[in-house]
């Protein structure tokens, strides 16, 4: 036997598995194609630590970010990593999106969202002066924080359990083998090198459907690429907490909303968009009349010339366009081999429960 575990990806998911994993007597090693971790989906995101409020009650997004976010909140404390619980408002900006926002707080209770209350036009001008809205939704436990900065924290742990990290380092075939599995990796050298993992963990992100069909288990991605505009400096202090329309009815995006990051930065985004194209991450600069228009109806002092194109990301949907919600698969497809697929938001803030999740699957695995 080569390894015990081998973990495929080095993003915020396949980091906090390794850091829940790993154990001295363990040989558990992390494959990434890039030069280094964190370079996915897990750089190019809000970095919000979200609440848990949209998604429907029992579901692994609900249970998971929930639990996620206490863990990391947590975990920040502890470890000195950057964040600020700045707090959300979802909105309504005529009195007809009350009905919604009203639903939304049903759905965050059932989720076990317990500090979420509602604010009237008054209360929402004594906290947020320069917004406009007729009602809102008023989460307190909603947070930012440095994506980057978990990551090194969960790589640090990990590595200090014995994990290892071999970057530039593609897994490109995996044969189910008598001891586990024969993983084949490609090297930025061109070179080809096999070994034996007993157990795989699949958390390759926007390619972790190819992963999956290497071992007979059909998933298809489909690609949902989010652009971001970023707000003027000068405009820097005028809203203190995340502001977010209500969501849009067809579970694609959750509207163009305004996130701030650590430095007080002001961005709008990310908006939804189906594409074909993995791994393209240029702005539509096209976009800026749009993503003007949604913000204005909110944020009353915007003009169009203080928004210039900024990043964008993509989420790896398991839904195709206009579908309803999927939930993320988290699935022990064959023995030892677990599919984390269609990791989308709020995997960020999930990722420590998720990683707690795959444990339990595989004690319940090695117990059988
Ligand atoms: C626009 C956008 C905004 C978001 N905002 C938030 C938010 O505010 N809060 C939140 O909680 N969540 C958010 N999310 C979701 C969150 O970012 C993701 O759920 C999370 O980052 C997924 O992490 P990952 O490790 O699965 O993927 P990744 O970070 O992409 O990691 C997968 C890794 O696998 C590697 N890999 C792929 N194929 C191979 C291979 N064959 N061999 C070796 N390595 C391979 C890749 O190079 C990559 O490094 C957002 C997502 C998007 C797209």
């Amino acid at each position: 036997m080569d390894a015990d575990i081998t973990i495929i990806g080095a993003g915020v998911i396949g980091l906090a598995i390794a850091s829940e994993l790993a154990e001295s007597n363990l040989s558990l090693y992390i494959l990434e194609k890039n030069e280094t971790h964190g370079m996915g989906i897990s750089s190019r995101n809000s970095e919000v630590i979200h609440a848990g409020i949209y998604y429907p009650p029992g579901s692994l997004k609900a249970q998971l970010c929930v639990e996620g976010r206490e863990i990391l909140y947590e975990t920040c404390v502890k470890n000195s990593i950057p964040h600020m619980k700045r707090g959300k408002l979802i909105i309504a900006t005529t009195e007809k999106e009350m009905g919604k926002v009203e639903r939304l707080m049903h759905n965050a209770l059932h989720n076990g969202v317990s500090s979420v209350s509602l604010l009237t036009q008054s209360e929402i001008r004594q906290k947020e002066p320069n917004i406009k809205a007729f009602g809102a939704l008023y989460s307190p436990d909603t947070g930012i924080l440095s994506a980057h900065s978990l990551m090194d924290y969960y790589l640090c742990s990990a590595k200090r359990k014995g994990a290892e990290i071999v970057y530039g380092t593609q897994v490109v075939g995996i044969e189910r083998d008598t001891a586990g599995y024969r993983i084949v990796t490609l090297n930025r050298d061109g070179e080809y090198f096999e070994f034996i993992s007993e157990r795989v963990i699949n958390a390759a992100g926007l390619q972790s459907d190819i992963i999956a069909r290497m071992v007979g288990k059909d998933y298809t991605l489909h690609y949902c690429k989010g652009d971001y505009f970023s707000i003027n400096a000068a405009k820097r202090g005028l809203v203190q907490r995340l502001v977010y329309p209500v969501p849009e009815e067809n579970h694609v995006g959750l509207g163009v909303h305004l996130t701030l990051d650590l430095q007080g930065r002001m961005k709008l985004g990310p908006d939804a968009t189906y594409t074909d194209k993995v791994e393209e991450y240029r702005v539509d600069a096209s976009k800026r009349d749009l993503f003007y228009e949604s913000a204005v109806r909110f944020l009353p002092f915007i003009r169009k010339g203080d928004i210039v194109p900024d990043m964008s990301g993509i989420r790896p949907k398991l839904q195709g366009y206009g579908k309803g919600f999927h939930d993320f698969v988290i699935s022990e497809d064959l023995p030892g081999f677990i599919n984390l697929v269609g990791i989308e938001s709020p995997g960020l803030t999930a990722a420590p429960a998720i990683a707690r999740h795959v444990k339990r699957i595989l004690k319940s695995v090695s117990s059988h």
